[in-house]
């Protein structure tokens, strides 16, 4: 079978792999979408991110969806034909945070298509791929492979949105509208904020994230004080999702936090110079959020139920083959949001 497999920055090729085979307590999924994300696209360009590098050829890809093919001995959850969307993550059960139920935080974490342990762990852009059965999640017919390849980006919303806490009635403010800024609109419109204003420094994804259901998109290229009117007495909002990774949106969104707000950062843009006394005299909370844990069920549940419709973020499927092509597209913002292969 074939893969898109990276060797080094901009060397992307087709290759051949291995065809595995599922062993006790697995299964072998046929990957029929797998959607193209932001660290796909830093290796892409740059060979990495942070500390992380591509020290050997790896298949990319880790939000996918596809079809139960094959069975691995005493596999008794699942059949073959089912749906599913891959959960990429396969946290080891037994480390002291898994013990403690902090999976995302697993000291011996396999994350698919991930560079952060050597030998790397090999992606889901491949015609097959052999998961862990907890792995693979059974979707809703409703759902279209494309939707269901939704899944991954979803749960780290979610997963940003429960870091954040309760968003009843919260004012909320989303900085950067790549694809995991509009999902985090999307989920602060679901759990109840009364107010979402999302910034970006692009006219595509501002429309989007009106067209999803924020009350305001600022485009803060064209209008730097866009944000201005918001920092009246000590400012408006309770709960910042940081979805750029810039410094200077971080910045912005401080002066219009209110006291004591919540700011959860999952934009990652390296190394950043943030003004500590701002922090301090408005009691700031700065929180990490890092992938998820059980949200990515939960992204499943609620695509299945229809209450979250992400069919507003894809952009285009495009065949694996084409896998160039379409790294391309998914690198110019003002062509697409979501781009994803089909295999
Ligand atoms: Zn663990």
């Amino acid at each position: 079978m074939r893969g898109v497999v990276i060797h080094a920055p901009r060397d992307l090729r087709i290759d051949e792999v291995a065809l595995p085979s599922p062993g006790p307590g697995e299964v072998r999924v046929e990957i029929a979408a797998g959607g193209i994300c932001g660290s796909d696209l830093h290796y892409y360009r740059h060979g990495g991110f942070g500390v992380v590098r591509i020290k050997e050829p790896m298949v990319l890809g880790h939000e996918i969806a596809g079809t139960v093919a094959e069975l691995g001995p005493g596999v008794a959850s699942h059949t073959v034909g089912q749906r599913v969307a891959v959960n990429p993550s396969r946290p080891c059960g037994h480390c002291r945070f898994c013990r403690e139920g902090l999976h995302n935080q697993c000291l011996d974490m396999r994350f698919l298509g991930s560079a952060m342990r050597m030998p790397h762990v090999q992606g889901g852009f491949c015609q097959s791929l052999v998961v862990s059965a907890a792995q693979a999640v059974p979707i809703a017919d409703r759902l279209s492979w494309s939707e269901a390849a939704m899944a991954e980006p979803l749960a780290v919303c979610l997963h940003a949105a429960r870091r954040a806490g309760p968003l009843l009635g919260k004012r909320v403010l989303v900085t950067g509208c790549g694809p995991i800024g509009v999902l985090a609109v999307m989920c602060a419109r679901l759990a109840g904020a009364s107010m979402v204003v999302a910034t970006d420094i692009a006219p595509e994804p501002l429309a989007l994230a009106r067209r999803v259901g924020a009350t305001e998109a600022l485009d803060t290229a064209h209008s730097p004080a866009a944000l201005a009117p918001y920092t009246a007495e000590k400012g408006s909002f309770d709960v910042l999702f940081e979805a750029s990774g810039s410094e200077a949106a971080v910045r912005g969104a401080l002066e219009a936090l209110r006291p004591q707000g919540v700011i959860v950062q999952l934009g990652i843009g390296g190394d950043m110079t943030l003004p500590i006394n701002t922090i301090v005299a408005k009691e700031l909370q700065l929180r990490g959020t890092f992938r998820f844990d059980e949200e990515f069920a939960l992204a499943v549940e609620l695509m299945g139920q229809g209450l979250i419709d992400v069919t507003p973020l894809l952009s285009a499927s495009i065949p694996f083959e084409s896998a160039v092509e379409a790294f391309e597209l998914a690198s110019d913002r003002s062509r697409a949001m979501k781009v994803q292969l089909t295999f």
